[in-house]
């Protein structure tokens, strides 16, 4: 069990929203928000795997986040989608999804019942982002957010100039392979996306991770150049000044082995803290991520007017505290001791890296 602080909070017991053994539950819909485990009525944030699972009767996402949850729930995934900004009636609440600016298709959840308005974050950043919708700012009574990157230390430089840094890194002499490890769904075609609309006109090859998830990208319309999967390459074709995209699932497997003269690289968030691109054992880190920073958390937090403010996810104690004792906001951090229950370890993104990434290791940078 995490050891509790000073800015535990729990849901009020006269809200909508409780914390059940599956998750966020949304009592006048009848329907759990992003649920730990089967239920019947699921609504969904996105497709990152600590927020999307599989084996529930009914799903409710976002229109444009539909190619990717089907590609990884399941082709015939019983799945009803919604435009964002569009207003559904389920039970005695009224719920629309929002973009978040995360990854594509990626909401957050507005649920609106007896007079008050609860605004679930999901996952979302504030950064411009080439491969999926801005996010939406919203107004609310109560907000619960995410805090992955919750302290100070995390503030991002623009998507387009680590793109630019990207560039550089690869097309340095001499001109061996260059491997990018990059989270598969959302980072990978978001550094697609942004290389191509620096100009950048050469075909990058891509394992077959990141490969899997590319026609859902396409078929939404998002410009990116041109791709190969690795494995699509006729044996023997030299890689010199190739860029290879991989998930860091890929570091240190046989599958490295095409590569005995690469450099590499890492792009996440993490790379802001210098034990977690050691461990990583890569050549060079970009900090790039798709969580927002510290200063988006604060104006999102701030900008929601909400009255009431929950923390999930992460660094939620150090935000909570700067909101409640600078901002004289009152904001609590909801935790839960199960596995999986918005601890992050088993995300797909950003997230997974949440443990490796001490306190002491972001204090002394
Ligand atoms: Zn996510």
């Amino acid at each position: 069990m995490p050891e509790l602080s000073a800015t535990e909070g729990q849901l009020p017991v006269d809200g909508p929203l409780r914390l059940t053994p599956e998750g966020l539950y949304c009592v006048p819909a009848q329907a759990w928000i992003d649920p730990w485990r089967p239920v019947a009525r699921a609504l969904l944030t996105h497709a990152h795997a600590d927020h999307a699972r599989p084996g529930s009767q009914a799903y409710w996402a976002s229109e444009p986040s539909e190619g990717v949850l089907r590609h990884r729930l399941g082709a015939n995934l019983p799945l009803t989608t919604v435009p964002y900004g569009a207003t559904l009636k389920l039970g005695d609440a009224r719920v629309s999804f929002h973009s978040a600016g995360h990854v594509l298709g990626s909401a957050q959840i507005l649920i609106e019942a007896a007079g008050e308005r609860w605004l679930i974050s999901g996952d979302y950043k504030r950064d411009s982002d080439p491969s999926c919708a801005p996010f939406t700012p919203l107004q609310a009574d109560v907000l619960i957010s995410e805090a992955t990157f919750g302290l100070p230390v995390y503030q991002w430089a623009p998507g387009h100039r680590v793109a630019r840094e990207i560039v550089d890194w690869w097309r340095q002499d001499p001109p061996v392979p260059s491997v990018l490890f990059c989270y598969a769904f959302g980072k990978a075609q978001r550094i697609l996306a942004e290389l191509h609309a620096l100009g950048v006109r050469e075909e990058v090859l891509l394992h077959g991770a990141i490969e899997g998830l590319m026609d859902a990208y396409r078929a939404r319309g998002v410009p990116m150049g041109a791709t190969r999967p690795l494995s699509a390459l006729p044996k023997g074709e030299s890689l010199a000044g190739r860029l290879v995209l991989a998930p860091p699932s890929a570091m240190g497997t046989p599958w490295m082995r095409r590569f005995p003269m690469a450099r590499t690289a890492f792009a996440s968030g993490w790379m802001a803290v210098r034990g977690v691109r050691r461990r990583r054992g890569v050549g060079r880190g970009f900090v790039l991520s798709d969580h927002a920073d510290w200063p988006s958390l604060v104006r999102t937090i701030r900008e929601s007017g909400a009255q009431r403010v929950y923390l999930t996810h992460g660094q939620g104690d150090p935000l909570a505290r700067y909101l409640t004792e600078v901002e004289g906001m009152a904001v609590q951090v909801l935790r839960r001791g199960e596995p999986g229950a918005w601890t992050r370890e088993e995300g797909d993104g950003e997230e997974r890296e949440r443990s490796s990434a001490t306190l002491a290791e972001v204090a002394h940078g």
